[in-house]
Order: structure tokens, then C-alpha cells, then sequence
């Protein structure tokens, strides 16, 4: 029987200043420079976005990003302008 484990938390990168990396600001709470976060899957490590804000926990994680760039459109697009 398979159990529950937590995810692993392997790596994180903070937010690129500029370039295709960037992140915009959280959609939920607004707060600047969320941060790529690299976990262990079963399948290989894979990326999600998360927000730093207190008390948002706000994330983007498609479950199969196995490049950053792969969930940055995704952050991006629900982003505020
Ligand atoms: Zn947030």
C-alpha cells in the first residue's frame, strides 16, 4: 500500500529580475517576487511557483513542470497588470 508523503522540497530559485523567468507580482495578495520551487514526484522532480506572502500560500503548480518556464506563462497570465 502506497502512503502519503509530503513532498520533497529539492530546490529554490528566487525570481529573476527580467527575462523569461520573471514572475509578476502574486495574484492573490499582490506581494512582489514569488519564488520557483523544485519538489520530488514519484516521476522525477518537478516546479511549481509559490507566493512568500504571509498567510497566502498562493501557488501555481501544474504537476507536471519539469522546467521552470513551464509554469512561469501559467503564473504570468493570472498575474494583476
Ligand atoms: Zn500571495
Amino acid at each position: 500500500m502506497a502512503s502519503y508523503k509530503p513532498p520533497v522540497l529539492l530546490d529554490i530559485k528566487p525570481n529573476p529580475p527580467e527575462g523569461e523567468l520573471h514572475l509578476k507580482p502574486c495574484p492573490f495578495c499582490g506581494k512582489e517576487d514569488p519564488v520557483y520551487w523544485q519538489y520530488e514526484t514519484d516521476v522525477g522532480p518537478r516546479w511549481k511557483v509559490f507566493c512568500l506572502g504571509e498567510e497566502c500560500g498562493g501557488c501555481i503548480d501544474t504537476g507536471y513542470a519539469q522546467q521552470r518556464h513551464h509554469v512561469t506563462d501559467k503564473w504570468n497570465r493570472r498575474a494583476k497588470e
